[in-house]
């Protein structure tokens, strides 16, 4: 049985640069508008960090139309996640821009005291800004899906309640940043983890769903030229060398393409989860969360995911939220054969 979680990346991802009104607030009304007519809801993932730091500094004025909206639509049922980019804390602001602190720019791989100081921050703004003090998200997504070195960051998120994660693609690889994904490509739709998100631990206090992948021929995705930009992290000293090893990445035979609500059209995101409704028809029994990734920033039509949601009404897959996931999901073993 397949459900489709939507998930937003809501924020402006990249160096900083972008227009609060234009790059989230809008994208993420016109969403809400079309997620509501179908009576269905999406995961809110918030990055907590940048949004706090544009609320200080007021470097934008719509920060308050947006914390309005973080807010609205965690109380009409869309459930807000934590999603974070640690580089924005220290991130300094001069002549109207942004310089973000590359030094933190994976949250996994900075001392354990420092992980816990970043995470209880965040935890402090989403709460503050939803208006619950008792509010702990369910769900987590790392900054630019950097989830390795798995520890102590895991635990981190454990104690404080958190419980699920959803930041890997299977197959991916970032080796500029130490990413890789691949030993996933063994596991089932999720699975819980422990020393590492990419390998399937019973012990796991976390539950791995990750974002949802076709692998296909490098032609098919957008332009390694625009990915490497993408992911190659702000203006550094070292961003030539991961330019580099994002290029490498991308020169392999089959690669990850995420299913991007935001980025696809509506043929594409079709032909996407054909794969999968195939699979399903063989063996409906087995529970297959498909989680959707989107930012804001790269709503290109809107009509798109209407008629997507449309697509999935008709085929009977329901669309949810973690919170309904996850009281669904069984223990183990959660390995395809
Ligand atoms: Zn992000």
């Amino acid at each position: 049985m397949i459900e489709c979680v939507f998930t937003l990346d809501y924020e402006i991802y990249g160096d900083g640069q972008g227009d609060l009104r234009r790059h989230v607030y809008e994208p993420a009304e016109k969403l809400r508008e079309v997620f509501l007519k179908h009576g269905a809801r999406f995961v809110n993932f918030v990055e907590a960090a940048e949004f706090e730091r544009l609320e200080e500094t007021r470097s934008d004025t719509a920060i308050d139309l947006v914390t309005a909206q973080i807010r609205s639509l965690h109380e009409t049922g869309f459930e807000t996640g934590l999603h974070l980019h640690p580089q924005w804390y220290n991130a300094t602001y001069r002549d109207g821009r942004w310089v973000l602190d590359d030094r933190e720019y994976n949250l996994c791989t900075l001392p354990r005291a420092r992980i816990e100081e970043i995470v209880d921050r965040a935890l402090r703004y989403l709460r503050r800004v939803v208006g619950d003090p008792g509010f702990t998200p369910l769900s987590f997504r790392a900054g630019n899906w950097l989830f390795q070195p798995t520890q102590p960051a895991a635990s981190v998120l454990a104690e404080r309640g958190l419980r699920l994660d959803s930041s890997v693609f299977k197959g991916g690889v970032l080796s500029g940043r130490g990413i890789d994904y691949r030993p996933a490509a063994r596991s089932g739709p999720y699975w819980p983890f422990q020393a590492d998100v990419s390998r399937a631990d019973p012990n796991g206090a976390l539950v791995e769903v990750p974002i949802h992948v076709r692998m296909v021929r490098p032609w098919k995705m957008p332009t390694p030229k625009r990915l490497a930009l993408a992911t190659a992290g702000p203006r550094s000293r070292r961003s030539w060398r991961a330019r580099l090893a994002r290029l490498r990445d991308l020169a392999r035979p089959w690669l990850p393409q995420k299913l991007d609500f935001c980025r696809m059209t509506f043929d594409e995101l079709v032909s996407a989860i054909d794969g999968v409704v195939r699979e399903d028809r063989e063996d409906p029994t087995f529970f297959r969360p498909l989680v959707a990734i989107g930012h804001t920033k790269d709503l290109a039509d809107a009509l798109a995911v209407d008629r997507f949601l449309e697509y999935l009404a008709f085929r009977s897959i329901p669309v949810s939220t973690f919170s309904a996931v996850v009281p669904r999901l069984a223990p183990l073993p959660t390995t395809l054969s």
